[in-house]
This record gives C-alpha cells, sequence and structure tokens, in this order.
C-alpha cells in the first residue's frame, strides 16, 4: 500500500480516498478538486476558497511564480502559503503546460523541483511532456522516454517530506499509456496525474478520454491516486470518478467567469441566453440573471466564479455521496444524457466493465435499470462470470415464469433480464434484486441470453430447457444450438382463448 493514499469506499472504478499530504499537515479527502490560482490574478482569493468553498487543497503553476522576480522574492522568503494566503494542502505546477504552448522553457527538473521545495510546496511536480494526441506513434513514444527521464530525476532528488507527482503520458495509445503507467508506479513517487487530455476534453473527446484514462489505470497500482490533469468541467466528474480518477483541478471557474459563462452539470451556458437560474447557490438566489447581467465586469466576473465553483464542488460532493450509496454508475447515466459525446464517453467507460468489476462492491443498496447501457455494468458482467461457476443438474429449466413447471426437470432457475439466469437461492443477493423496468428493452433480453449461453457453454452436459416471455428472433439467436425453447406468452395466448 501506497503511505499516502488510502481507498475507504469504491463503486464501479470511483473511491473515496484520503491522500495524505504530509508536509501540509493534511488529509484531503478523494474526490477532490484542486482550485487553480494563477498568483497573478485573484478572482476568488486562497482564503475564501478555504472558508467559503471548503477547498482543502489548490495549485498553482511554480514556473509562473518562478520566472516573476516579485512572486520569486516574496515566495521564497514568506513560502508559498504565507503568498497566497491559503491555510490548506497546495499542489503546484512546474511549467510543462508553457513546454506544451510556446515549444521551450528555461528550467530543467531538478531546478524546478528545488525551487518548488524552497517556496514550500506540498506536492511538486516534474517538467514532463504532455505530448498532444493524435501524433506520430514514434513522437509519442520518444516523449515518454523523455518523461521517464524526468520522473527518474524527480524519483533520485533530494524532495523531503514533499509528495512529488508522477505524470503519466503516451498521447491516444492505450498500449503507451499503460506502458507509462507501470513505469510510473515503478518509481517511489507518489500522485498519478493523467496528462494531456485537455485537447481531449476540449473537443469533447470523451470516449478517447475514457480510454487514456483506462489504459493508465491499468499500468498503475490500485493504491495509485490518480488526477486528471486539467479537467475542470463538472459535468464529467462523475464519468471520469467512475474510471478511477481522484483529483480534478479547475481553472474553468474563473476562465469561464470572464467569458460570462455559467457552469451547470449539464454543460455550458452563456449568462446573456440564462431567463432563469438552474442552482440554489448563494449568488443565484440573491441574484437574477438580469441581475447579474447589469453588474460591473470585475464584480460579474467574480459572482459568475463564485457560482462556477459552487456547482463544480457540489458535484463532487454529490459524487461521494453516490460512491457511499452505491449508485455512481446511476449518476453517470444521468450526466451522459447531457451530451451525445458525453453518451460516448459512458458507452466507453462499460467497454472497461470487466475492468471495473474488479474494484466494484460485490453487495451494494439496489441496482437500478435506468437506460439500456444499464445491461453492460459491471455488476452483470459478474454475474454472467459467477454463472460459469455455478454447479448445476442433468436437467434444467431456467424460466422467466412465477413458478416451476412440471417435474421433468431437476431443478428450475429463473431467468430475469439483463442478468440472465440464477437458482432461486440467490433471488434475495445482490445484483439480482435489481429494479427493472416493467417494459424490458433489447439489450436486457440480449444481456439475459449473453448469460443463459455462457451457462450452457460451461456446462455442455446439462439438458437445457428456456422458458421465456416472447423473446424476438434475434434475442433467441444467440442462445447455444440444444436450448429447448419454451415461449411462455404463447400459453398466455392460449389461457385467454
Ligand atoms: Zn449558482
Amino acid at each position: 500500500m501506497r503511505d499516502c493514499f488510502e481507498v475507504r469506499d469504491t463503486d464501479a472504478g470511483g473511491r473515496i480516498g484520503e491522500l495524505t499530504v504530509p508536509r501540509a499537515d493534511a488529509t484531503v479527502e478523494t474526490p477532490a478538486l484542486l482550485p487553480v490560482i494563477n498568483p497573478n490574478l485573484d478572482t476568488l482569493s486562497p482564503r475564501r476558497l478555504a472558508t467559503e468553498f471548503g477547498a482543502e487543497i489548490l495549485i498553482t503553476n511554480s514556473y509562473i511564480i518562478h520566472g516573476d522576480d516579485d512572486l520569486r522574492e516574496r515566495a521564497l522568503e514568506e513560502g508559498l502559503h504565507e503568498l497566497l494566503d491559503f491555510p490548506g494542502a497546495i499542489m503546484t505546477d512546474s511549467g510543462s503546460f508553457q513546454l506544451s504552448e510556446y515549444g521551450e522553457i528555461d528550467v530543467t527538473t531538478e531546478e524546478i523541483l528545488a525551487f518548488q521545495r524552497e517556496i514550500g510546496s506540498d506536492i511538486a511536480t516534474p517538467v514532463d511532456i504532455p505530448t498532444p494526441p493524435d501524433v506520430s506513434r514514434e513522437r509519442a513514444e520518444s516523449d515518454l522516454e523523455t518523461t521517464q527521464e524526468r520522473l527518474e530525476i524527480a524519483d533520485a532528488a533530494d524532495t523531503g517530506e514533499m509528495l512529488v507527482s508522477a505524470p503519466v503520458q503516451g498521447s491516444t495509445y492505450p498500449e503507451l499509456r499503460e506502458r507509462a503507467g507501470r513505469h510510473a508506479d515503478g518509481t517511489g513517487l507518489d500522485v498519478f496525474p493523467v496528462g494531456a487530455v485537455v485537447p481531449l476534453m476540449n473537443d469533447y473527446r470523451y470516449d478517447d478520454m475514457i480510454d487514456v484514462v483506462a489504459a493508465a489505470k491499468r499500468g498503475l497500482g490500485a493504491d495509485a491516486p490518480v488526477h486528471l490533469f486539467g479537467a475542470g468541467h463538472p459535468m464529467m466528474f462523475a464519468l471520469a470518478v467512475a474510471m478511477g480518477c481522484d483529483l480534478f483541478d479547475s481553472a474553468a471557474y474563473a476562465l469561464y467567469a470572464r467569458d460570462d459563462r455559467y457552469l451547470t452539470v449539464r454543460g455550458t451556458r452563456a449568462l446573456e441566453d440564462l431567463d432563469y437560474l438552474p442552482c440554489s447557490c448563494a449568488v443565484c438566489t440573491d441574484h437574477s440573471p438580469a441581475e447579474l447581467r447589469g453588474l460591473p465586469d470585475r464584480e460579474r466576473e467574480s459572482e459568475l466564479a463564485a457560482h462556477n465553483l459552487h456547482v463544480t464542488f457540489a458535484e463532487i460532493r454529490r459524487i461521494k455521496q453516490a460512491i457511499r450509496a452505491g449508485n455512481l454508475l446511476e449518476l453517470v447515466e444521468q450526466r451522459a444524457r447531457a451530451h451525445p459525446t458525453m453518451l460516448d464517453g459512458y458507452r466507453t467507460l462499460l467497454d472497461h466493465a470487466a475492468q471495473l468489476e474488479r474494484s466494484d462492491p460485490v453487495s451494494k443498496g439496489s441496482f437500478f435499470y435506468t437506460s439500456h447501457e444499464s445491461a453492460r455494468r459491471p455488476e452483470v458482467v459478474r454475474h454472467h462470470d459467477r454463472l460459469t461457476r455455478l454447479s448445476v443438474p442433468d436437467s434444467l429449466l431456467l424460466t422467466e415464469g412465477d413458478s416451476p413447471r412440471g417435474d421433468e426437470f431437476d431443478d428450475a432457475w429463473r431467468v430475469e433480464p439483463p442478468f440472465g439466469p440464477f437458482p432461486r437461492a440467490l433471488s434475495k443477493s445482490y445484483p439480482l434484486t435489481a429494479e427493472v423496468p416493467a417494459r424490458t428493452d433489447r439489450a436486457a433480453l440480449e444481456a439475459a441470453a449473453d448469460g443463459v449461453a455462457r451457462l450452457v457453454e460451461t456446462n455442455p452436459e446439462t439438458a437445457v430447457t428456456l422458458a421465456h416471455r416472447g423473446w424476438p428472433a434475434g434475442v433467441r439467436d444467440r442462445l447455444p444450438d440444444g436450448v429447448a425453447l419454451v415461449d411462455l406468452t404463447a400459453d398466455d395466448r392460449d389461457r385467454s382463448r
């Protein structure tokens, strides 16, 4: 177990954890949001972030401080916490972003790490190479080599109690991201940002973002705290947490406010388009949209930034509660409905259901089937795996009917979409207590048929009869040959004559 991070609770790939930050003498509960503070701009003061918003940790850029004579002197003299006037933990970035934007920077990893330590940073960052999406494999690989050399320099440096992050790069090549994750995990470094995903999010490529994170997670150990670097829109937090991200940083709250943009968990709205404010934070209950529009520029920006940050922190709390309650994926399903590209992100998440299944609790409150994507949740994957381990008699009836039919079978099991078959003794255990809509959809029937197929294929000696409620031909086609079929709805029709 990594000393600085402890997982307390899990749901799908999401977790509530505790990040111990020794230098700040603080423990940060994750998922956590790190508001980004530009040391030159004070949209909302760090002190206010702590007292009014409950921020336990923030992130600022040591490269900007290093490059500004006045800030550098003050940071070295007073220390970073005093300079920013923030009582919690402070993470610092290194200039990697500037490197990716402008092509070069004038510090080395050794220098900037030593500087971060001198000014009192609690979590430092080496100068990694943020490789953008879609570059050639050669470039992604050679950039990654450089990043890995920098991580090794950071690992060998004397950083005292300060935690040090180990960014995971590799562009849009899952295999490289996985390799990068494995390498980073093998260092003695502490926090693992998945880097260079901002261009993916700017282009609404949530599907690619999920593939990148899933790959990095396969390389990193389950005890590694993962930071989705540059991700600050609350709309995608639930999705990213479900894939296993623990830390987010938001510059969005301030940047969007500057452009009169209003964040919601369903996307961004232009202040000028709003007739109503769909939020109950102090800003939105004290003002109408017209009043906000009428404020002087600085004041409007600050009020919008405050709203944006309230929404962002509220979503983090909602996600934590969902993890506790075991319904994180139901929250993800709701968020996925806000934008088609978010739905792509959720569908991609479910491509990794077997990976999520490893951390998903065996038992939770209740499985709610709320969209046809629910048929691909990790609980369904796990049930199908379990079917291969159950012992079955020589002849078995699988039925969607209420009571076992006839005595000609050794046993009768229930069939419930989307799970498929199970012995009646399991019907009171999770997830088979699921709440499913009475109007079953095709995806649930197909998943149930796949469950039957798994059972039959594992037990070729057993004579299996399936009594189903009018499964269409395309669904029945998923069943192996040799399964005897009885259509219960045909019986119902006979009876009603
Ligand atoms: Zn608000």
